[in-house]
């Protein structure tokens, strides 16, 4: 984003301020994402700028054919087309085309970004040929500037160290053949359905917080149909080396799922030097069950907290045990009973949670990493619910035939969806919501596209906001 004007009078800046404060919702959060992107990731329009336009290239043949004569686009206007059609949440090509129509919105989006609106079909043609490492190599640099920034400090574990959730989900579903890639199901009656899942690993906070930090496709590529598919495991050794190459010196905390507690898992864990919080189900490692069994009638320590939730009272009783040997790894366990008892019907409901760690426990740390291998749903809820069912469209098929383009869109909508977060948790866009409810995201962003269609970005708020400081504030 490029200043137009550097030389306005105090009272120039006063009064188009004077008028913002007066805006309308929809305007409101339109300037809050120029802000957050300006404040929190300024360079990533140099960075889109800097990708290699890989529509020159003689191994894309295809791209040449295709779009190779017509460049009227460079390579950050056709990214940034990609990351605003889920900014805006608009759910499709389609319909972000569709806009694309509006004269109002194309005016606006134009002001917004300073780069001109591709149609997407034209976005389509470079993410079927865009390396999918490059825009990954983008999101890891955002996130590597938010944590330069200090912006996500006081979420540290301990004061040291990022809780990173690691999850797979599904993405796309297909009942034909979709790429070389794709993974396959048979059903008993003989049914074959053919899909695409991915492992994440995102960088959660207790303020809900899901960041996307690396991405690993659990993919047959390459493979031959008489090779055994690829697993969840086996792309989380993969995706753990990706961490390491873009956060090699990140302080980590990984908080897992059932499926991990394993040799493997904490190996990879010891090699990297990342410590580890891990769901532990009743069947998983039996060597050590019946050692926790025994010794859980003389635990090394005990906490109760008492906390009351409107008419519901909480009691979360802590058990931890140090100093568990499993081969050479020396583990800790912890266990949270959480009884919940409603002071208005009577009603009672108790929870279980029980997770092994690489951390030494006492008292107050045996709350923290079951605190923080509890925060792993962060990844489910705010991170793939909300990609899916947030407005994201996460399992829509952006891309029918190319694989590649699918990652790409991926990318796109973790960015943005890292972008939205920021500007939810301000100060001044998350006041918006009264505690009754009743105004809700989905309205916001109603807001927000009624606002980009209906009426006008102000080049002078937009001035005002390049030239003068201002700190967003994050809850
Ligand atoms: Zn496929």
């Amino acid at each position: 984003m490029k200043t137009n004007a550097k030389h306005k009078s105090k009272k120039f800046y006063a009064t188009v301020q004077n008028t913002a404060q007066n805006c309308s919702k929809g305007q409101l959060i339109i300037y809050q994402v120029y802000k957050t992107i300006k404040q929190f990731f300024p360079d990533l329009f140099e960075r889109l700028g800097q990708l290699p336009d890989c529509r020159e290239r003689k191994e894309y043949n295809i791209a040449e054919l295709v779009i190779g004569g017509r460049k009227e686009y460079n390579i950050a206007e056709l990214v940034i087309g990609g990351i605003a059609m889920f900014l805006f949440k608009e759910g499709s090509r389609n319909a972000m085309n569709n806009d694309r129509k509006e004269t109002k919105f194309s005016k606006n989006y134009i002001r917004l970004f300073k780069l001109k609106l591709p149609h997407m079909d034209t976005v389509d043609e470079l993410f079927r040929v865009l390396n999918e490492h490059e825009l990954e190599a983008i999101k890891a640099a955002l996130v590597i500037g938010l944590i330069e920034q200090k912006v996500l400090r006081k979420f540290k574990f301990l004061g040291k160290s990022y809780i990173i959730a690691i999850d797979g989900t599904g993405i796309a579903s297909f009942d034909y053949r979709h790429c070389d890639a794709c993974q396959t199901k048979t059903s008993k009656n003989g049914v074959i359905t053919y899909f695409h899942n991915v492992l994440e690993a995102k960088l959660v906070t207790s303020t809900g917080l899901s960041i996307s930090l690396a991405t690993e496709w659990i993919s047959n590529e390459g493979k031959t149909e008489y090779e055994k598919q690829d697993c969840e495991l086996k792309a989380f050794k993969r995706l753990a080396e990706k961490i390491k190459k873009y956060f090699p010196r990140l302080p980590i905390l990984i908080a897992a799922d059932g499926l991990y507690p394993n040799q493997s898992f904490f190996e990879i864990c010891k090699n990297k030097d990342w410590n580890f919080v891990v769901t532990f189900q009743d069947k998983s490692l039996k060597s050590i069950q019946e050692e926790i069994t025994w010794l859980k009638n003389k635990p090394d320590g005990k906490r109760i907290i008492v906390r009351t939730e409107k008419h519901i009272r909480i009691t979360l009783t802590y058990t931890f045990i140090n100093d568990i040997q499993y081969k050479e790894y020396n583990l800790s366990w912890v266990e949270c009973i959480e009884d919940r008892i409603n002071s208005n019907t009577g009603e009672t409901e108790q929870k279980r949670f029980v997770h092994i760690s690489d951390i030494r426990l006492d008292a107050d740390t045996a709350v923290k990493i079951s605190d923080a291998g509890r925060l792993r749903w962060n990844i489910e809820n705010e991170g793939f619910n909300t990609q899916k069912n947030g407005g994201y469209a996460l399992e829509h098929k952006f891309s029918r035939i190319s694989f590649l383009a699918m990652k790409n869109y991926y990318q796109c909508l973790q960015i943005a969806h890292t972008i939205n977060q920021l500007v939810l948790k301000s100060q001044c866009i998350n006041c918006l919501f009264d505690s009754d409810g009743k105004f809700t995201i989905v309205k916001l962003w109603q807001r927000l596209m009624s606002f980009l269609i209906e009426c006008d970005i102000s080049e002078n708020q937009l001035l005002v906001i390049d030239n003068l400081q201002f700190q967003i504030r994050l809850t």
